[in-house]
């Protein structure tokens, strides 16, 4: 990275001028938490005490059989509080909030995850907190919003544009313009303009330094492959994070959706639909037509579906580091179904596109080779987009039942 945010060609920071002086002061309360080890140190005691930290590598014993080839591990992401990693980065920004002397946090989210980590870590930490959410995703997320507001945050719809994530992040920008002084705003993923790559990725690296580590305790070895989903590139980097300085390959799976030849995907890096572009603040591959709109995307895991994606994870895809392949929602499906029978894991539907590319490459290794996947977030909490991805017919009349209940 170069010093305005650069990662070869990606990346930088395109904002408002009035917002500078506010990005200087959270890249200055970056740079000096990153410089102070006693917030590493801060960091690492509050995720161990509140968060399960450090969480632990499951080594999946019935699946390497069923495969038959290379050992699969997994880090188990989904044991964090609030189910997913999301958590490791908003906690994180908590402590930089406090060190900026902040009292008041905002946040976009689209399936309503991040906004209920935020809202999860205002609460510990007695911030007042406003998540923006399109109004779209309101009405699907029910769930979501219900402990975003119990948890004491006030959700504001947004009501235009196609009323869904990047409209929530439009406003979110918004919002901090007028609120510079108070308010911090704490982004999702390791996308948006610098700092928040960098400072995002660094905090999520928390994955990636534990599992190296307990991959030598475990196999005193390093596993050949790491697997993790790819939506805003944030698991991705923080598991990858823990072995770029060595040979290790590295794979980033993102959401083949429909199927790459029907266009309803959200495979930025991993098709060819994806082109160079500016937007919310940052240069990047945007699934975007030739003027520069941003296409319609699909996946069944909500968490998968930006058309933006890491400038950090372009650069390394540029550079040959990291690959990247996409899984589509029937194959992401089926994986999900065999971890579950096998394993008795339930990963979320994001996770499970790590899944799908690491179930492909198994059987074609050697029981020497090692495999590890990043298992970002449990599946349980997203009972109605699994239940309704699996098409189960008891599940719909359950629903249905309830919703007679209330009419009656
Ligand atoms: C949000 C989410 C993702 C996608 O976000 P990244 O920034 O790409 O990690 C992946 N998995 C789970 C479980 C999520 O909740």
């Amino acid at each position: 990275m170069n010093d305005r945010g650069y990662y070869g060609q990606f990346g930088g920071a395109y904002i408002p001028e009035i917002l500078v002086a506010t990005f200087d002061e959270l890249t200055l309360a970056y740079e000096s938490a990153k410089a102070d080890p006693t917030f590493w140190q801060e960091f690492e005691e509050l995720m161990r005490t509140y968060s399960c930290r450090p969480t632990p590598i499951t080594f999946a014993e019935n699946l390497t059989r069923h495969f038959g080839g290379a050992q699969i591990y997994i880090k188990r992401e989904d044991l964090n509080h609030t189910g997913a990693h999301k958590v490791n980065n908003v906690m994180g920004q908590g402590l930089l909030i406090k060190r900026m002397g902040k009292s008041r946090v905002i946040a976009e989210t689209g399936a309503g995850q991040h906004g209920v980590a935020t809202a999860t870590m205002a609460a510990k930490f007695g911030l007042e907190c406003t998540i923006y959410m399109g109004e779209v995703d309101v009405a699907r997320q029910r769930p979501n919003v219900f402990w975003m507001e119990r948890l004491g945050a006030d959700v504001v719809p947004v009501t235009h544009g196609s009323r869904t994530l990047k409209d929530a992040i439009n406003e979110a920008f918004r919002d901090w313009v007028t609120n510079m002084d108070t308010t911090h705003y704490a982004l999702g993923t390791v996308c948006g303009p610098h700092p928040f790559p960098a400072m995002v990725s660094w905090l999520q690296s928390i994955i990636g330094k534990e599992a190296r580590a307990q991959m030598l305790e475990r196999t005193n070895r390093l596993p050949h492959r790491v697997y993790a989903c790819v939506g805003g590139g944030s698991n991705a980097m923080g598991i990858f994070s823990g072995f770029f300085e060595d040979e290790v390959e590295l794979i980033g799976v993102e959401a083949g959706g429909r199927g790459i030849d029907s266009g309803a995907h959200a495979a930025r890096l991993a098709s060819k639909d994806a082109s160079l572009g500016v937007a919310q603040g940052y240069k990047t591959f945007f699934l975007q037509d030739d003027d520069g709109q941003m296409r319609h995307t699909h996946s069944v895991a909500a968490g998968l579906d930006y058309v933006g994606v890491s400038p950090i994870l372009s650069h390394l895809h540029e550079q040959g580091r990291v690959r990247f392949e996409s899984a589509t929602d029937r194959e992401v499906v089926d994986a999900l179904a065999l971890t579950v029978r096998k394993e008795g894991l339930i990963p979320a539907l994001e996770s499970s596109h790590a899944f799908v590319q690491a179930f492909k490459e198994a059987p074609e290794l050697s029981s020497d080779d090692i495999l590890l996947i990043n298992q970002s977030g449990r599946g349980d909490k997203d009972i109605f987009t699994v239940a309704d991805a699996f098409g189960d017919p008891k599940w719909e009349q359950f629903i249905r039942d309830k919703a007679e209940q209330y009419n009656a």
